[in-house]
């Protein structure tokens, strides 16, 4: 369903014309075929769109319009959110020092990019409750594999060679037992209760002694506070297991609570969302690791160490799990992250939780009197809706979202977790007006009475984009990259 509203970049154009200007060539023309392979070398001419540079700029700059991003409009994925994108951290991220220092430079010539690197983790350490931190891993799920494949080798060094099993809660997000399985384990999935909390039932009745781990998100995926994790804590370390925490998104407890505290011995974060990383397009991201003490020598390679007031990689590490990334972690984000950390402070940071989860609830509570509320307690960051009562009407979650697209927004986590129907996740963060907040919830309640009133309007949305709904496979499966022309 493509709109004819703008003319393909090829379809402008005209023989001939050009948008740049180059000096006449000054040196001897070279015989390519003298320097490539013979079906290297091109025997037609490319085939390339041949336009001024006005209407180059035009086009890229139109294309670039047809996005969505936190600078463009209000953005309420749940899980995934890509949260504040501060824009004093591209102009630090920016710096000569930072952005033009080479991996392969000598470290004395990079001190000061090094004691970022050590101060963030020693910050992370504390935010955390953790003894260390490594930098390395590239993304949320990288993270989550570095911290599987550092507790399975803690079981191996003490003889334990039987702990094949990673417990999973039914709620967690995909890439847990993704990870799991990617560093050799089996999950185990256990129940959440019909409060959305972890089944303590079920999780003495899975956990024994091939339990590796329990990868825990607390929130958990529904924006529920888990009550009876030290319960869970003893339960898994009485079986000899050791306690994951998937910290993607930290800023429902950040200054308030620490996964070191609650009984957890590895935790990852996604400095790419809740310390202020964009990850627009994919990346890059970082995910950090923190650990407890006893799995400090499993701590990927090289270690950051800190002496008599010089920074150095420590590369003898005998029992570390090697290199999980090449050089040291993406620097730029880890930079970003600094840099939010450090313009906050504490306090600004106890106050990005209490802001997170006011206006979550907030937001649960208005939207509750025309969306079934699945789990009816106060939420963390994120609330699950369910849109049982609208699919009844012949509306789905999914024509829901849709339409939440001719409101300017971008719609939220559909269909996950999923343990519950129909579902919508929504996580405003902190950083929204209340005005914002009331302007989505009008059109989240808008919807609702049009599924009642005018069902066709929500079922063939979006009206007012460019493209209107895809075939996802198909789209994913077999893109069109390449105009062809007729
Ligand atoms: C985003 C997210 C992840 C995965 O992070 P990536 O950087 O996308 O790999 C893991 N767990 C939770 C809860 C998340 O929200």
């Amino acid at each position: 369903m493509h709109k004819e509203d703008q003319p393909l970049i090829f379809e402008l154009t005209k023989p001939g014309r050009i948008g740049y200007s180059l000096p006449e060539m000054d040196i001897p023309e070279v015989d390519m075929s003298e320097m490539l392979p013979e079906e290297y070398v091109r025997v037609e001419e490319a085939d390339l769109p041949e336009v001024s540079e006005l209407d180059i700029m035009r086009h890229y700059t139109a294309l670039s319009k047809r996005n969505h991003g936190v600078d463009s409009g209000f953005y309420p994925l749940g899980s995934c959110t890509m949260k504040y994108n501060p824009k004093i951290n591209e102009n630090v991220a920016r710096f000569n020092g930072f952005a033009h220092v080479h991996p392969l430079q000598d470290e004395s010539s990079v001190q000061g990019a090094m004691e970022l690197m050590y101060d963030l983790q020693e910050h992370l350490k504390e935010i955390t409750g953790m003894d260390e931190v490594t930098l390395q891993p590239a993304a949320g799920a990288h993270g989550e594999w570095t911290g599987l494949m550092m507790i399975r080798a803690y079981h191996e060094a003490n003889g334990d060679t039987n702990r094949t099993k990673v417990i999973v809660p039914d709620s967690a997000h995909g890439t847990n037992p993704a990870s799991a399985t990617v560093a050799g384990f089996e999950t185990v999935t256990v129940k959440s209760n019909e409060h959305g909390l972890v089944d303590l039932e079920d999780l003495k009745r899975v956990v024994g002694d091939d339990t590796a781990a329990l990868m825990l998100t607390n929130p958990n995926t529904l924006g529920l506070f888990e009550e009876n994790i030290l319960e869970m804590a003893e339960i898994i370390h009485g079986a000899g297991g050791k306690l994951y925490y998937d910290g993607a998104n930290l800023n429902a407890v950040l200054s308030k609570a620490r996964p070191g505290d609650m009984g957890f011995d590895v935790v990852h974060l996604n400095l790419h969302k809740t310390f202020t990383g964009p990850h627009g397009g994919g990346g890059p991201g970082s995910g950090p690791v923190g650990v407890k003490a006893d799995l400090i020598p499993y701590l990927p390679k090289p270690v950051l160490v800190k002496k008599d007031d010089v920074f150095t990689f420590d590369y003898d590490r005998p029992d570390s799990i090697g290199r999980v990334k090449p050089y040291y972690g993406n620097f730029g984000i880890n930079v970003r992250a600094y840099t939010y950390i450090r313009t906050m402070g504490p306090d600004g940071l106890k106050a990005v939780t209490e802001y997170a989860v006011l206006n979550a609830n907030y937001m649960m509570r208005r939207l509750s009197s025309a969306y079934d509320l699945p789990f009816d307690r106060h939420c963390k960051h994120e609330f699950v809706l369910s849109g049982k009562r609208q699919k009844k009407l012949g509306v789905r979650t999914l024509d829901i979202a849709k339409r939440l697209l001719d409101f300017g927004y971008h719609p939220p986590t559909i269909y996950f977790p999923l343990n519950v129907e129909e579902c919508i996740m929504i996580e405003p963060t902190e950083t929204e007006s209340k005005e914002t907040l009331d302007s989505f919830i009008d059109a989240m309640l808008q919807i609702v009475r049009e599924a009642e009133e005018n069902p066709e309007i929500v079922q063939e949305a979006p009206h007012t984009t460019v493209i209107g709904r895809l075939d996802e496979t198909l789209a994913a499966r077999k893109p069109v990259l390449k105009y062809v022309k007729q």
